[in-house]
């Protein structure tokens, strides 16, 4: 990346970081909601995140279909008939998703268990940590990339091409499961912004964007073998998404989503 580009998404970033600060509606950081106990099923706050889960789950698998897709083309798949199969088959992993269900124990994590496809766990403390529609798209979206790739990882070729070019532009080393990872946060912060440009407000364009990834903006910068750390996720995932850094600048729209 060059200087000029690296200053923009630094300047991003910190759009993201202040928005989370200043907006009510703002996630709660991962190292926030780590540190907090256990939310029960039964408490209000997990309740209305369950609720708003499931009634956004229907919108976030279009939008997911929509953004598979659209990467598919970006990423010079789509003359393919092979990965255009295997997108198919993905696609009806998506569409048969019907449930997400909510679970104590699982804390500030969201999770699929491939054997059973048609449900997303989710952590309590997740459910209510994400409190707005664009960040729930943004997770929800992010666990049904994974249930796309399946449990064969029938998306390889596409999710190691995301994961290559993030590496090469921020010279992390993002390949194997991290390069799963990053390409669903991308395919996550694709359907929340597509989200955005479908359902107008008078909330400002940089703080609705900055909600789809904001859970990253921790004080604690820890990631493991499988996940880059929170603010290097932030970084690479705005080095793939030039466009989504000059709409949390600039504050306005620059085209359509899609
Ligand atoms: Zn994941």
């Amino acid at each position: 990346m060059s200087p000029a580009a690296k200053a923009l998404l630094e300047e991003a970033s910190g759009v993201v970081c202040t928005q989370a600060k200043l907006d009510p509606k703002s996630s709660f950081a991962i190292d926030d909601m780590q540190a907090r106990p256990s939310l029960p099923v039964q408490s209000p706050e997990a309740q209305a995140g369950a609720e708003r889960a499931q009634r956004l789950l229907p919108v976030t698998k279009d939008l997911v279909v929509k953004s598979l897709r659209q990467l598919t083309t970006e990423y010079g798949f789509q003359k393919s008939s092979k990965f255009q199969t295997r997108v198919q088959q993905a696609i009806r992993r998506v569409n048969s998703v019907k449930r997400v269900k909510p679970d104590m124990e699982s804390r500030d994590n969201a999770s699929v268990f491939l054997s059973r496809p048609h449900v997303i766990t989710f952590g309590t403390i997740f459910l209510a940590g994400l409190r707005s529609d664009e960040a729930m798209i943004s997770v929800l979206a992010h666990e049904l990339m994974h249930i796309a790739d399946g449990e064969n990882d029938s998306l390889r070729p596409l999710v190691a091409a995301v994961g290559n070019r993030a590496s090469d532009l921020t010279g992390l080393d993002i390949h194997g499961q991290r390069g799963e990872e990053i390409t669903c946060d991308l395919v996550g912060a694709m359907a929340a912004r597509a989200y955005i440009a479908d359902t107008p407000g008078y909330e400002s364009i940089a703080r609705r964007l900055a909600r789809s990834i904001q859970h990253n903006c921790v004080d604690i910068d820890e990631g493991d073998e499988d996940h880059l750390s929170p603010r290097s996720t932030i970084r690479a995932l705005l080095a793939l998404n030039p466009v989504l850094v000059r709409e949390l600048i600039n504050d306005r729209e620059e085209r359509p989503a899609r």
